[in-house]
């Protein structure tokens, strides 16, 4: 299985959703990645507090996957 960097994540975190889907895909399905991404968020909204905003890759992309994360979720 490919798993993601941190690089590859931030990437990711600015692209569009429909290109992000393979990468939210893989998140749903691997808790290493998922936790990297989520790590990742965090900073990235830490930084945007004093700047632009960047909309939210797990608003945006949350319709998309919405399913096979919460199945995710449920385990
Ligand atoms: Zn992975």
């Amino acid at each position: 299985m490919k798993h993601y960097t941190e690089a590859d994540l931030l990437e990711t975190y600015y692209t569009e959703p429909g290109q992000s889907l393979p990468v939210m895909m893989h998140l749903a399905d691997c808790a290493d990645c998922a936790a990297r991404y989520e790590r990742l968020d965090q900073k990235i909204r830490a930084l945007g507090a004093c700047e632009h905003k960047p909309r939210s890759f797990w608003a945006r992309g949350r319709d998309a996957i919405a399913g096979a994360f919460a199945k995710w979720r449920r385990g």
